[in-house]
């Protein structure tokens, strides 16, 4: 049997939270749908977990990266409608017929072959309004439009583009990707239409249409600046294993990265990059780190991130003892935080988190 000692770093998934940004999310972009994008094992948090959670507080269509991610959403949502973002190549036709997935056609050579393998079966279109990644172009999304019996073989239920700037909400690109979506979906007035991610939502109702894509937002991170409150669905704890005073002058951890400036109580907590814990959140001489949360007050991460461990200042703090939990992201210390200390998003830090990491849920939803 595994051993749950909760030795190392681990992270308390609160699924009523989870359900909770679901609710406020659908309330923001009614009465348009509000699906769920629950791609990269639901972001790093557990597919296994969070789809019975979201389907429980309503959802009903979801949207995944791979066709092994769709399996694992049809497992647990057997009535869920579920798209797959990579799109379709004929030799998945048995994987989307199987657990009955809706493909995300990306090129006309995918439509082709969806039209020819699987002709009537239901599919999304994706056209592409100027990100330059994946979808028809204008001119190919014209073409099919002009070809009804084609496209009834093809049979799409939804069109979709995607936004590439919608977390700057005054980026020129949002606005003529709009237009160009709506000059699109004129040619397909039958078909709903979906544009918005998390921080698509936030951009108002012109770009609800009939569906929104949230993820992150979801799971509680990264949202644009003015983020309406959204419930923190992960915390991640570790323990501290051995407290020990550093005199001034000496240096800390791998590499001498960091030299303390006065006599320091130093803090070394059971997680590390091998759990997710990005090494770059780590600080230098000439560069601060990220911030760990223990007994109500911030504590800096000193010098590298190892492999199974960290360092924190935790000067000054009363009652602090060995055995003691201290918070590396949730509610006090945001992961979007974190993950800018380290260089990144909050996006790349919760899908990196490693399986080592250990997962506990609470708040399940109680089967209806
Ligand atoms: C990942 C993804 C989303 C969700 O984006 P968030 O920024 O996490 O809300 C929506 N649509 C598409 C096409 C995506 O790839």
């Amino acid at each position: 049997m595994k051993v749950t000692a909760a030795t190392g770093l681990t992270l308390t998934i609160d699924l009523a939270a989870l359900a909770e940004n679901w609710t406020r999310l659908e309330a923001l972009a009614a009465p348009a749908e509000c699906a769920a994008v629950v791609k990269a094992d639901a972001y790093g948090i557990g597919i296994d977990e969070a789809v019975p959670a979201l389907w429980s507080a309503g959802c009903r269509t979801f949207f995944v990266a791979l066709p092994e991610e769709g399996r694992q959403v049809r497992a647990a949502a057997p009535d869920a409608t579920i798209y797959v973002l990579n799109g379709y190549f004929p030799d998945w036709t048995e994987a989307f017929r199987t657990h009955h997935l809706r493909p995300v056609l990306n090129t006309f050579t995918a439509l082709e072959s969806w039209a020819q393998h699987a002709p009537g079966e239901p599919s999304a279109i994706q056209v592409d309004t100027g990100m330059n990644r994946l979808g028809l172009t204008l001119h190919e999304a014209l073409e099919l439009a002009r070809r009804p019996e084609f496209l009834a073989r093809v049979a799409p239920t939804l069109l979709m583009s995607h936004l590439a700037c919608a977390d700057e909400r005054g980026h020129a690109l949002n606005q003529s990707q709009l237009m160009l979506f709506e000059e699109i979906k004129a040619q397909f007035p039958d078909l709903p239409a979906s544009l918005a991610n998390s921080a698509g939502i936030q951009l108002g109702a012109d770009y609800h249409f009939d569906m929104v894509r949230p993820g992150i937002a979801l799971y509680g991170a990264a949202f644009a600046e003015d983020r309406p409150p959204l419930a923190p669905v992960v915390t991640a704890k570790a323990r501290i294993l051995q407290l020990r005073d550093v005199a001034a002058g000496d240096s800390i951890g791998y590499g001498a990265a960091l030299h303390l400036r006065e006599e320091t109580s130093v803090a070394i907590v059971a997680a590390g990059y091998a759990d997710g814990y990005h090494r770059r959140a780590g600080s230098r001489d000439d560069h601060d780190g990220a911030a760990a949360w223990i007994r109500g007050e911030p504590a800096p991460v000193l010098g590298r991130v190892s492999m199974d461990l960290i360092a924190l200042d935790v000067s000054g703090r009363v009652g602090v003892t060995e055995g003691d939990w201290v918070e590396l992201f949730g509610p006090n210390v945001p992961i979007d935080e974190v993950a800018e200390a380290a260089g990144t998003i909050g996006y790349e830090f919760m899908t990196g988190l490693s399986r080592r990491a250990e997962r506990v849920y609470v708040n399940r939803p109680q089967a209806a």
